[in-house]
């Protein structure tokens, strides 16, 4: 930590070229350069340039298998073909990998299945359902999704619920909810205000998935940090830089506290209905809360895709959740096949070894993403070592019980 700490202050760090940082633009840069330093006083460095090796000498053990066959829960094997401010909106389906391509790594990982999250609706379902989860049985599970272009009819929410049980006659094994509800979606779709996730609308479809058994997996905001300024006080700077169109700071957005309560609602409302509430509950940076939820909400579970960043650097925390909430939390890792853009999110054998490492070593100080820069924010995270018998539920036990398949 300590030569971290002397690199951190002994290089002057420019963040970026943001205009963000006019007065403010370059930080340390009057320290002194170190001993044997080719660079000269006062010369910054982008913090797009600097990739910091670490000297620590510290266990690196490689998981190349999960210790028991996983399901992975929370994948993207395709999407809608059509897409407008942030709203899917056409059946037809674009697919991001072929079953060919996918089940040599899935059988090398270990991986049971995979649940495709955005299955879609109306014939692209079928056609997911018929090209993978027909096609390898045990292998793939595929979601149902709503569809939003129908929103304006007035006879939406029984359409909505109709278009569920056809979902369900046609393999659906759940129904995925983006971040969509509640920050994307309009009253005229695409413009004017935005829909609450407890809109009264969607009660009908909610109803349905519980009689119906059917998992609601829902997303629901996103990182805190996407809702304070991009600025030098952000912890995912960098990647709030990338992508500004992430960043849920200012205009009409709700804030995340809204957006929680709102879903916490129909949580309430649906006893009946079982959400599997994505990354963590969508508050991996505050376990207490997602605890409290889980005590008051017998009908929520969790996953923990692309969330390993913020467990594994709270690892005492996060190892003393998986032990309260053994058999609510589900393996999921949000992977996307050839989704290079995303490392922590990328479907390749190093991601789920990455995954496979946090949960079962007691490794320190790694990357929690395939990546030279840590895509989410420039931290590194440390394994929770899980018992077996928690690993097993994680794996696959929960997953099977939530689906009500076998593995
Ligand atoms: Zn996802």
């Amino acid at each position: 930590m300590i030569n971290r700490r002397k690199w951190i202050t002994r290089l002057g760090i420019t963040l970026g070229a943001s205009a963000y940082f006019k007065s403010a633009e370059t930080l340390g840069a009057t320290v002194a350069p170190s001993e044997g330093s080719t660079r000269a006083p006062g010369v910054s460095l982008a913090l797009t340039d600097y990739e910091p090796r670490t000297m620590l000498h510290v266990k690196e053990t490689r998981v190349e298998r999960s210790r028991f066959p996983a399901v992975d829960i929370h994948t993207h094997i395709s999407l809608s073909t059509k897409s407008e401010n942030g709203i899917e909106l056409a059946a037809a389906r674009k697919y991001l990998g072929r079953p060919d391509e996918l089940l040599p790594v899935m059988d090398r990982k270990n991986l049971r299945a995979m649940v495709n999250l955005t299955g879609g609706y109306g014939d692209g379902l079928v056609d997911v359902v018929t090209k993978y989860d027909k096609a390898y049985p045990g292998r793939f599970y595929s979601f149902t999704e709503p569809s939003y272009e129908r929103f304006l009819d007035p006879k939406y929410p029984l359409i909505q619920a109709e278009a569920i049980e056809r979902a369900h006659r046609d393999g659906a094994k759940g129904l995925k909810i983006l971040k969509t509800l509640g920050l994307y979606l309009r009253e005229d779709i695409t413009s004017g205000k935005l829909v609450r996730i407890d809109d009264p609308r969607f009660d009908p479809m909610w109803d349905t998935c519980g009689q119906l058994n059917m998992p609601v997996a829902i997303h629901v905001s996103d990182p805190i940090a996407f809702f304070t300024p991009t600025d030098r006080f952000n912890e995912r700077y960098e990647e709030l830089n990338q992508h500004p169109d992430w960043s849920f700071h200012g205009r009409d957005f709700p804030s995340n506290a809204e957006l929680l309560e709102a879903r916490n609602r129909v949580f309430a409302k649906h006893p009946k209905t079982q959400f599997l509430v994505l990354h963590v509950g969508n508050f991996s940076e505050d376990l207490d809360n997602v605890s409290e939820n889980l005590a008051r909400f017998p009908n929520m579970t969790v996953d923990i895709a692309a969330r390993i960043g913020e467990l594994g650097r709270q690892p005492r925390r996060s190892r003393k959740f998986f032990d309260q909430y053994q058999d609510r939390i589900l393996f999921g890792t949000d992977a996307t096949p050839h989704g290079d853009e995303f490392p922590q999110q990328v479907f390749n054998d190093l991601l789920y070894e990455i995954y496979f490492r946090f949960l079962e070593t007691d490794d320190e100080y790694f990357d929690y993403a395939p990546a030279k820069v840590p895509p989410q924010g420039r931290w590194k995270i440390y394994g929770i070592r899980l018992p077996d018998s928690i690993l097993e539920k994680v794996y696959n036990r929960n997953a099977a019980r939530l689906l009500s398949i076998k593995v």
